[in-house]
């Protein structure tokens, strides 16, 4: 076995492949740019190299720098995750020619695999199902449009150089090929510099199925079954699981064997992939092989009880696979979901930001075990525009798939995350949908379903509001306290004032109520009452209506999060000092509608100004406010100085609009 190895990637797969590594008692070589100085896969490692600015085009794909830290470091072998250089056969070259070992295939099967079209080319040969279509040399444009009507309509163009999604377009009809044909080869040549394209039959309704390969140098290959990877959005997996639903023996047999071919055909060494596309009916065809570890290995981890990682280094070392056929079993059930730092609301777009507060299941005590979280960052670690916006991977085991499904709903409802907006909630209801439920699975399922994935957004349910309104209420957010401004008021022993927050685009209304002894909120035309409350830094705990509740509250810049069962509500305030002048010109008085301090003046008394003009500042809720001259007019007198503390209420300056 290595002494040494280094991990020629970052985040949660050189975390995973560190943490294996260790038990195996290996030393491990972290490399990092100078975005990951501090990120957790640097602190895992027992060495690390700086080798580039953040941009991974001049850090983690920079080949002479990663083969030279090796050698500083003295690794013998380099393990490159998945992603940057893992499919790069000059990379798994250039380890061999400098005495390294290369954890993955030899640099003759990448090339092989490489190209969907020269792969496709070589399992024909080795009697692999592929899709109908052509994948050959010739690329003019009525040639291919030839082979597309032959082949029938719905066809898909692929780039043959293509990967994670990109260079795909659908072609509905004869008519829109030749479009489609330019746009294609447009990205292929931005994305991958080559713009030869294929040309398949596009399946309806299809299910991406895929078998999880292993080879060792002594001939032996064998297959660890299979993960459905059907729930998918852009082409690209959402939810990872294993075993398919609905497989038969048989076909896991046939499939199995079909992949060991396409392994064999290539002179295959290592874990690999190989990924097939199939119909409903159950017929599959060969897609793509990925030479390397995929990110949705885990699922397979939990179903057999090996780890792959361990495979990869023994095999890299030498020794043979540790298990054979016959010895692998499946074990119940195990389901992935990624979670990623984007917006499914605005088409999944990636989302960038620090993690100012991560909270994820891995603390979270469950009660019969078998959540795992496999993630590369830390809170106060921030998601850039550099890398792959995935914040963690959720994986759970169960007896059976709902078993497996319900602990993935427990352990998403205890996943905490403020700061870039996430998927969280998008796959809590993915999750729940009764298609996914009842195993309908098929490529499509995200886009079919959207109207149950994006409900319109509902109200912010009383007990947030309580929580939210509870926060406020403490030592840091004290300068706006809704219940405790009111003090003075309480000329009867009761007092009533008006509130009004925004959450996700819509203004919500409410009543508080302050009478001798309890709070009382009116909200959505219910009264209810507050009590007990707690506020230790983020956790909240009160009693509402009799009920007792906790939830978390973080204050970030002036939106209020707002985490509670599993929920995440964003809480704006409605800044009522932002609307001081509109109501209150009439009578040239402007006054505080809550209490705070006089910040700056930024008029002299006298001072003729314009509509609009800032007169002074205030801060109230430790935001500054500006108060801004209701109409065109004049300054008549300044009632505060700056440092003063101002009531709410408190008329601020005297204001004479002029006559129009
Ligand atoms: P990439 O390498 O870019 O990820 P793949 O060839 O692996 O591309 O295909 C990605 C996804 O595109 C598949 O999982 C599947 O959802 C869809 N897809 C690919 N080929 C077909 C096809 N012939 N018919 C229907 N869908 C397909």
């Amino acid at each position: 076995m290595f002494n040494k190895v280094l991990i020629a990637n970052r985040g949660e797969i050189a975390c995973r492949v560190a943490a294996t590594a260790r038990r195996l008692g290996i030393r491990t070589v972290a490399v990092y740019s100078q975005a990951d100085a501090q990120s957790q896969h640097v602190a895992m490692c027992d060495e690390s190299v700086l080798i580039g600015p953040a941009s991974a085009k001049e850090s983690y794909l920079q080949i002479e720098r990663i083969i030279a830290a090796a050698r500083e470091t003295g690794a013998e072998a380099i393990h490159p995750g998945y992603g940057f250089l893992s499919e790069n056969e000059e990379f798994a070259a250039a380890c061999e020619a400098n005495g390294m070992v290369f954890i993955g295939p030899p640099a003759s099967a990448i090339r092989a695999m490489g190209s969907k079209s020269a792969a496709k080319a070589l399992m024909e040969k080795a009697h692999v199902p592929l899709v109908p279509g052509y994948h050959g040399e010739r690329q003019e444009s009525d040639f291919l449009r030839e082979q597309a009507d032959a082949i029938g309509y719905p066809v898909l163009l692929k780039a043959s150089a293509g990967g994670g999604g990109k260079g795909m377009r659908i072609v509905e009809r004869g008519e829109d090929f030749e479009a489609a044909l330019a746009s294609c080869k447009r990205e292929a040549i931005n994305s991958f510099g080559d713009d030869r394209v294929l040309v398949e039959k596009y399946l309806q309704q299809p299910r991406h199925i895929e078998i999880q390969v292993f080879a060792d140098n002594q001939g032996d290959c064998v297959y660890l079954f299979e993960r459905d990877c059907s729930v998918q959005r852009r082409h690209q997996k959402v939810l990872e699981e294993a075993p398919a639903p609905g497989m038969t023996p048989e076909r896991r047999q046939a499939m199995g064997e079909a992949a060991v071919n396409a392994a064999r055909a290539v002179g295959y060494v290592g874990a690999g992939t190989v990924e097939f596309i199939a119909n409903q009916d159950g017929s599959f065809y060969f897609m793509e092989m990925n030479t390397r570890l995929q990110v949705e290995h885990p699922v397979t981890e939990l179903i057999t009880g090996t780890d792959l990682v361990e495979w990869q280094l023994r095999v890299a070392a030498g020794e043979p696979l540790p298990l054979q056929q016959q010895d692998l079993r499946i074990d119940g059930h195990a389901i992935e979901a990624r979670i990623y730092a984007e917006n499914p609301e605005k088409g999944f777009l990636p989302s960038t930001g620090s993690l100012l507060h991560l909270r994820l299941p891995e603390a979270v005590a469950f009660a019969h075990g078998e959540v795992r979280i496999d993630a590369g960052v830390r809170q106060g670690d921030a998601i850039t525009p550099h890398y792959d916006p995935m914040i963690a991977k959720l994986i759970v085991h169960g007896d059976d798939r709902s078993q497996a499904l319900a602990r993935m709903q427990q352990a998403l409802q205890a996943i905490e995350i403020v700061g870039p907006a996430t998927n969280v909630a998008f796959l809590a209801r993915l999750i729940a949908t009764p298609a996914f439920t009842n195993a309908e699975l098929d490529t499509g399922l995200i886009d079919r379903h959207h109207a149950l994935l994006f409900p319109p957004a509902e109200s912010v349910p009383i007990e947030m509001v309580a929580l939210w309104l509870a926060k406020l209420t403490t030592p840091e957010t004290t300068s706006y306290d809704p219940w405790g401004s009111v003090q003075g008021w309480r000329l009867n022993g009761r007092y009533r004032r008006q509130l009004r927050f925004n959450c996700d685009d819509q203004e919500f209304a409410l009543e508080l109520d302050y009478r001798r002894d309890s709070r009382y909120i009116a909200y959505q035309s219910q009264e209810t009452m507050l009590s007990q409350v707690n506020v230790d830094q983020t956790e909240v705990s009160l009693l509402i209506a009799g009920r007792h509740i906790s939830g978390r509250v973080i204050w970030v810049d002036d939106r209020f999060h707002v985490l509670w069962q599993g929920s995440h509500r964003v809480i704006s305030w409605s800044d009522p000092i932002a609307h001081a002048g509109e109501s209150e010109s009439d009578d040239g008085r402007l006054t505080a509608p809550m209490p705070g301090k006089i910040v700056q003046l930024m008029v002299a008394e006298g001072a003729s100004v314009e509509k609009g003009a800032p007169l002074l500042i205030m801060e109230a809720m430790k935001m500054e406010h500006t108060i801004s001259a209701p109409a065109k007019g004049k300054v008549e007198a300044l009632n505060y100085a700056v440092g003063d503390q101002v009531a709410e209420g408190a008329q601020l300056l005297s204001f004479a609009p002029e006559a129009s």
